[in-house]
């Protein structure tokens, strides 16, 4: 069947407006920006869990981050290389008080006020797993490696209708570092687990080849060589269309690229590889709410018990 844009745009316009008029999503203005309900917050929180549950035989490291960055950890990556549109740079007013006014009075003539704003030294995370990286800087792991467990609120800039594409959401990972098997075995082990997850509580999602969307015309070739070296996959699932489904967790595996970023080594020496596993949590609840209603207390009896937590 062919399937124009315009129907998928329909599908997402109208998928948002459900979750709105049900008081699930509370609109902010801005597209890809909402507030949560209790109801949504809770379903987050029971699938989080959930994770942790079936995760804690793995007696990861607990870290959590905030949804901020050391600019300098940023600069360190090439995230602005590869997605320069999809950043978000912190930015506020370290002027005098005639900078202010200037400031202000650019404001009330609807000028642009922004060029008075430095960069601070932070920018938004843009994965979970980045803030990561730095603290195992210089550091030989040890011959098993670590597992990291984390959850942050993400940053992405792009604005959309579709309720799945939010701007900013929270991702549960669990990251390995350790030697390349060690990296590949944790990503075919948790793309598994995650499967299993979901299919717990009534998702039954199908793992795809994916690749990052890299930009410009560059990006393009690094699209094809990630997608050509199996490092990306995502488990995708229905939320606002079946012909467009929404990957709800995903999984990379970044090689030795972040070892050699900041220099994490494996006990011989050897640049560190790492992969994760990231579950997007709103998009898993928002998956939920489509398949199976907007109230909890009428999901399937053994999705309610597996989210009984
Ligand atoms: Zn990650």
């Amino acid at each position: 069947m062919c399937v124009t844009t315009q129907t998928i745009t329909d599908a997402y316009q109208e998928c948002q407006t459900r979750l709105i008029e049900a008081g699930l999503l509370i609109p902010s203005g801005v597209n890809g920006v909402y507030g949560l309900s209790g109801v949504f917050e809770d379903v987050v929180e029971r699938f989080e869990r959930l994770v942790t549950q079936r995760g804690s035989h793995l007696r990861a490291e607990v870290m959590r981050f905030p949804a901020i960055l050391n600019r300098e950890t940023y600069l360190k990556t090439t995230h602005i290389e590869s997605f320069p549109d999809l950043m978000g740079s912190v930015h506020s007013f370290t002027g005098n008080e005639r900078d202010h006014q200037r400031l202000l009075a650019q404001r009330d003539a609807g000028d642009d006020w922004t060029r008075e704003l430095t960069p601070s030294e932070v920018m938004m995370t843009p994965a979970a797993c980045y803030p990561l990286y730095p603290t195992a800087a210089r550091t030989a792991l040890p011959s098993d490696g670590r597992i990291v467990d984390l959850r942050s609120f993400v940053f992405r800039h792009e604005p959309s209708v579709d309720p799945a594409r939010m701007q900013i959401f929270r991702q549960r990972e669990y990251v390995r570092l350790g030697t390349p098997e060690q990296a590949q075995e944790h990503q075919e082990y948790w793309l598994q687990l995650g499967l299993e997850i979901l299919e717990e509580v009534g998702l039954t999602a199908r793992k795809v080849i994916a690749n990052d969307p890299f930009f410009g015309r560059r990006g393009k070739m690094m699209a094809a060589a990630q997608k050509d070296q199996d490092l990306k996959f995502e488990l995708v699932h229905a939320v606002a269309t079946e012909e467009r489904p929404t990957a709800i967790a995903s999984s990379n595996y970044h090689l030795d690229y972040f070892g050699n970023a900041f220099e994490i080594q494996t006990p011989n020496g050897a640049p560190a590889h790492t992969a994760c596993i990231g579950f997007g949590l709103e998009r898993i609840a928002l998956a939920l709410f489509m398949k199976h209603g907007f109230d909890p207390d009428f999901w399937p009896t053994d999705v309610q018990n597996a989210l009984a937590l």
